[in-house]
C-alpha cells in the first residue's frame, strides 16, 4: 500500500484550505495524496466535503468546545479520521486542520460514499442512508414549529443555517427500500427453499477432448421454485453470497457430490470419474470450511481424490495468506482443485506460483469467441502456455462447436465442458450420458 506511485498528485491551491479543491480534483474517487507540513486541509466556517483518514503523519485539529477561544483540540495520527461529517452533509466545519508532518492521507469525496453504497448489500445501503437522514435532521436542534410544517421547512431551516436549501432535503431512498425489500424476501425464500430441499444439483459433463471420453461432471446448482419453476444460480447466487446462505449451499452441493459419486462409480468403465463443486470465496473468509469439508467427505466414505472444488480468483485476492492456508488445508484431505473462470479477473502469474491449483478452467467468453475474435483466440493461447508452464490441466468451458475442438486440440488443451456435449442436466440424465458415452 505504501508505493508510491499510488499517490496522486495534487494541484495546491495557494489560497487557505484544499477542501474544496481536493473534492474538484478527486472527482467523487477516494485518493491518496501527500501533503506538505502546515498544509491547511479544511478551516472552521467552510461548507464541508471531504473526510480524510491518515496514512502516515500527524494533524492538528483546532476549534473550541465550550464557545471560547480556539485551541488545539486533539492530534490525530496513522489510521485515524477526521472530517467525517462532511460524509453527512455540506454544512459548514466546526474545526480547522492543519498537517503537523508531512502527511499521507486519503480524501473521501462525499460523492464517493454514494457510489460506494450503491455496490453494498441493498439493505445495508438502505440502512446507511436512513441513519445518514436521521442525523441530518436530529443534529439540526429546530423548533418544534418548524418541523411541523414539512413544506416549509426545509426553506426556513436553509434560511435559519445560511446554507443551500438542497443540503436540508430528504434524499428519496424510495428505489433502495423497493431494492431492499426484493433483497430480503429472496433471503427469506432462499433460507426456507433450503429447509424444503429445493435445491438440486444438475450435472454437466467435462470430456477428454482427444478421446471425448467423460472424465467427470461439474455440479451445477438449480433451484426447484415452487412459483417460478427451475431458477438458474445467477438468479440467486449474489444474494446468497451476500447473506451468507451460500456456505449452506455450498455445504449441500458437496453432499449431494458425494452421493452421486458411487452412483457413477457403479457404472462399469467409469470408476475414475470425478464431480467438481463449486465453492464461493464466502467460504474463504474462515479454516473452518477445511473441518465443514472433512466433515462431509468423511461421512460420505467416497475417495477425496474423486473430488474437485472450483474456485474463482476472487476467492484468493482478498486475503492471499490465509486463503493459501485453506487450500492447503483442501488439498491435504485428498482433492485437487480447480481455478475457475480464469482470464476474467486478475488472472496474475503470481497466482498460479503461489496457490496450490491443479486445474486451469478458461472461462466461456473466450472459448466462445475462439473463431471470431484474435484477441480470444489469442488470450487462450496465453492462458494455455502459462498454465503448461506450471503444470496445471486445463479445461475449457464453453465449447459449443465442432472448430472450438479442434482449435483448443491444437493449443493442447486437455479438457472441456459445453453444450456441444450437453447442457447441464439433471441426474438421471447425467447417468444415461455416462452410460452411452462408455
Ligand atoms: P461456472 O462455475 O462458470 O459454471 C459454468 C456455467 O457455464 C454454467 O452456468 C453452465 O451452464 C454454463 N455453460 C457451460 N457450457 C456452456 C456453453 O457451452 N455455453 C454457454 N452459454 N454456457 C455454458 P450456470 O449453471 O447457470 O451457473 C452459473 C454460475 O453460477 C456458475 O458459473 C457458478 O459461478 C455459479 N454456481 C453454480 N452452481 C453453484 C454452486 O453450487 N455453488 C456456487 N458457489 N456457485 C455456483
Ligand atoms: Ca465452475
Ligand atoms: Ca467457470
Amino acid at each position: 500500500m505504501k508505493n508510491k506511485q499510488e499517490i496522486s498528485k495534487y494541484k495546491f491551491d495557494n489560497n487557505g484550505s484544499q477542501d474544496a479543491v481536493l473534492a474538484r480534483q478527486s472527482a467523487g474517487v477516494i485518493r491518496r495524496y501527500v501533503f506538505p507540513v502546515g498544509t491547511t486541509l479544511f478551516c472552521k466556517g467552510e461548507t464541508r466535503q471531504c473526510a480524510y483518514l491518515i496514512d502516515r503523519g500527524d494533524v492538528e485539529i483546532i476549534g473550541n468546545d465550550e464557545g471560547g477561544e480556539d485551541k488545539r483540540l486533539c492530534v490525530i495520527s496513522e489510521g485515524e479520521i477526521f472530517g467525517e461529517m462532511a460524509l453527512v452533509d455540506n454544512t459548514p466545519r466546526t474545526a480547522t486542520a492543519i498537517t503537523m508532518t508531512q502527511c499521507e492521507i486519503f480524501v473521501i469525496p462525499r460523492d464517493s460514499l454514494h457510489e460506494r453504497m450503491n455496490g453494498l448489500d441493498p439493505i445495508v445501503s438502505l440502512l446507511i442512508s436512513l441513519l445518514i437522514e436521521r442525523y441530518r435532521i436530529t443534529r439540526i436542534h429546530m423548533p418544534e414549529s418548524l418541523k411541523q410544517d414539512i413544506g416549509n421547512f426545509v426553506k426556513k431551516l436553509s434560511k435559519h443555517e445560511n446554507v443551500p436549501e438542497e443540503t436540508f432535503r430528504l434524499r428519496n431512498t424510495d428505489k433502495q427500500r423497493q431494492i431492499a425489500l426484493k433483497e430480503m424476501k429472496l433471503e427469506q425464500e432462499l433460507r426456507a427453499g433450503l429447509e424444503k430441499k429445493q435445491f438440486i444439483p444438475f450435472l454437466q459433463p467435462i470430456l477428454d477432448l482427444s478421446t471425448r471420453h467423460v472424465t467427470g461432471f461439474e455440479a451445477l446448482i438449480r433451484w426447484q421454485h415452487p412459483d417460478q419453476g427451475l431458477v438458474f444460480p445467477d438468479d440467486f447466487i449474489p444474494v446468497a453470497e451476500r447473506t451468507g446462505v451460500i456456505q449452506h449451499l455450498d455445504r449441500m452441493m458437496l453432499e449431494k457430490a458425494c452421493e452421486i459419486l458411487p452412483v457413477l462409480h457403479a457404472i462399469k468403465g467409469a470408476e475414475n470419474v470425478f464431480i467438481s463443486v463449486n465453492l464461493s470465496g464466502i467460504n474463504f473468509e474462515t479454516v473452518d470450511i477445511v473441518n465443514v469439508v472433512r466433515r462431509t467427505i468423511t461421512d460420505s466414505g467416497v475417495d477425496p481424490g474423486h473430488i474437485k472444488l472450483e474456485i474463482t480468483e476472487s476467492a484468493l485476492i482478498g486475503d492471499p495468506d490465509q486463503a493459501e492456508k485453506v487450500l492447503q488445508g483442501l488439498k491435504a484431505l485428498g482433492m485437487t482443485i480447480s481455478l475457475d473462470d480464469f482470464g476474467t479477473g486478475y488472472s496474475s502469474l503470481g497466482y498460479l506460483h503461489k496457490f496450490s491449483i491443479d486445474d486451469l478452467k478458461i472461462d466461456r467468453t473466450f472459448v466462445m469467441q475462439l473463431h471470431d475474435s484474435k484477441r480470444s483466440l489469442d488470450i487462450v493461447r496465453a492462458i494455455v502456455a502459462l498454465a503448461k508452464n506450471f503444470k496445471l490441466n486445463i479445461v475449457a468451458e464453453g465449447i459449443e462447436r465442432e472448430e472450438d475442438i479442434i482449435t483448443l486440440k491444437s493449443l493442447q488443451c486437455d479438457m472441456g465442458q459445453g453444450y456441444l456435449f450437453s447442457k447441464p442436466i439433471p441426474v438421471n440424465d447425467a447417468i444415461k450420458f455416462l452410460e452411452n458415452n462408455i
